[in-house]
């Protein structure tokens, strides 16, 4: 392995303090410490310790345990389990083979996805579940797990005469500094690493839509995951794992001020839908109604001197789009890889960069309430064509690109999505990735 210059490798480190130190001296010296244990971090600490890393992986959350997500995955990120070796573990949670379905105006299509790995189909599987079965895949492959343990600072200010070089955190049992030779902020959108080694948001795209769901079982399943189009709201079913169900709502995000009764708005609204209504019947929902207003996309600088960010952490995009699981898994394999080769501080960056663009761009029409007129003209030709009705689904799955394959043979969108990648980004694109940040 390769350090950041200047950092101390761990088979040397000395740190002492008046706290519980996890140095050498009993026993345990980490390669890689990284803060959050859930897609981007515990995806990272597998693939780190199957290549020999000694990993610290820390979380403030005990497993399993939920986080807000609607959950649902495409053929691409099924592949990355069956990967990493869980997929038999997450099937077993009987999560229903999903083919995408619009409905809108009383007409809809049902669209497969290009198979990959000859899976067709998409599945929602709670993060409870598959969250704790990644952690256990990290564990078993060598990983140092520590739940229960927030990570409140730094050893190190993150810059070169002073890279970062470990985490001070409160478990139950005190205070401990674990140290490391990078330490990996894997740890959300509120990201402790980010704000403590000062990378603030960049590129910020507004919303103008929230969302918000709730958990049902006993609902009817189909193997499709439907969204049901009544501009300017979208509402969505998906059918998830132990017979649960995530029933969403989509909706402008200037009318959440209007609604003074969360939980009532909601009924009302997927009630109000036939089709979901139908579904519904005898269902028992076994959740508060969850979600937020604040979905706003960003990038943050991804690396620096003994730290890099991964997940929601670097980068976030409209959940609409819902590429979180995909992109945390595909940051941690690509920082992984640079971490082994040893030029991750400019390989993880200039990936983030080429490969993200087009999806932040299609993020802007995702965060945007959906029209009736645009609608009907897209319904009229993903309901006769089903070779593009597939190219439009397999946007989510990351095999077909939105200014390629979907955008110039449906008339109009390009003026309700935007007419090319860099129309849309111009605005946000004043700072650079990997500038100083100052948003
Ligand atoms: C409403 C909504 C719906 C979504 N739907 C989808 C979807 O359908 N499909 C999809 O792919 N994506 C979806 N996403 C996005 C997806 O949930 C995220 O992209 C994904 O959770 C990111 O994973 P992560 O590992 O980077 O971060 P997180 O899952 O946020 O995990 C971060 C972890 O860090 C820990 N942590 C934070 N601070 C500290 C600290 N100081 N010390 C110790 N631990 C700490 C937290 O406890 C947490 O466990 C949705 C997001 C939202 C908001």
């Amino acid at each position: 392995m390769k350090p950041f210059p200047g950092a101390v490798r761990s088979g040397a480190l000395s740190h002492q303090t008046e706290m519980s130190t996890v140095t050498p001296a009993n026993g345990l010296a980490f390669d890689a410490v990284i803060v959050g244990a859930r897609a981007a971090g515990a995806s990272l600490a597998l693939l780190l310790a199957r290549a020999g890393w000694r990993v610290a992986l820390i979380d403030r959350a005990s497993f399993p345990s939920d986080t807000m997500s609607t959950h649902v995955i495409y053929p691409n990120t099924i592949a990355r389990l069956d990967a990493f070796g869980v997929l038999d573990r997450v099937m077993a949670h009987r999560p229903p083979p999903l083919y995408t379905a619009w409905h809108h105006e009383g007409r809809m299509f049902v669209a497969p996805h290009q198979p990959i790995e000859g899976r067709d189909w998409a599945i929602c599987v709670r993060r409870i579940t598959l969250d704790a079965i990644l952690l256990d895949q990290a564990r078993a492959a060598g990983a140092t797990v520590f739940e229960n343990t927030q990570v409140d600072s730094l050893v190190g200010a993150g810059t070169m005469a002073d890279p970062v070089r470990g985490v001070m955190a409160t478990t139950p049992g005190g205070p401990i500094t674990i140290l490391g030779t990078v330490v990996v902020g894997a740890d959300g959108v509120s990201s402790t690493v980010a704000s403590l080694v000062g990378a603030k948001r960049t590129r910020v795209m507004p919303t103008e839509t929230m969302l918000y769901f709730a958990y049902w079982t006993g609902a009817k399943g189909r193997n499709t995951q439907d969204f049901f189009f009544e501009a300017p709201w979208v509402c969505a079913h998906f059918p998830a794992d132990d017979d649960h169900h995530v029933i969403t709502m989509n909706g402008p995000i200037a009318e959440r001020a209007g609604i003074r009764n969360l939980e009532e708005f909601y009924l009302q609204k997927i009630q109000s839908i036939p089709a979901l209504r139908a579904r519904l019947e005898g269902a028992t929902k076994v959740s508060r109604v969850l979600g937020t207003t604040r979905l706003e996309g960003y990038y943050r600088q991804h690396t620096g001197p003994g730290w890099a960010l991964i997940g929601d952490a670097a980068h976030f995009k409209h959940p609409a789009g819902a590429q979180g699981i995909w992109d945390a898994f595909e940051s941690s394999r690509v920082l992984a890889d640079g971490l082994i080769a040893g030029d991750w501080m400019t390989r993880y960056p200039h990936w983030r960069d080429r490969e993200s663009r087009e999806f932040y761009a299609f993020s802007k029409h995702l965060a945007e309430p959906p029209g009736n007129e645009g609608m009907r003209r897209t319904m009229d030709i993903l309901i006769q064509d089903a070779g593009l009705a597939r190219r439009m689904v397999d946007v989510w799955a990351r095999t077909s690109r939105p200014w390629v394959d979907v955008i110039p043979f449906i008339e109009g969108m390009d003026t309700v999505a935007g007419a090319s990648i860099e129309a849309v980004l111009a605005p946000y694109e004043a700072t650079p990735l990997d500038a100083a940040a100052s948003a």
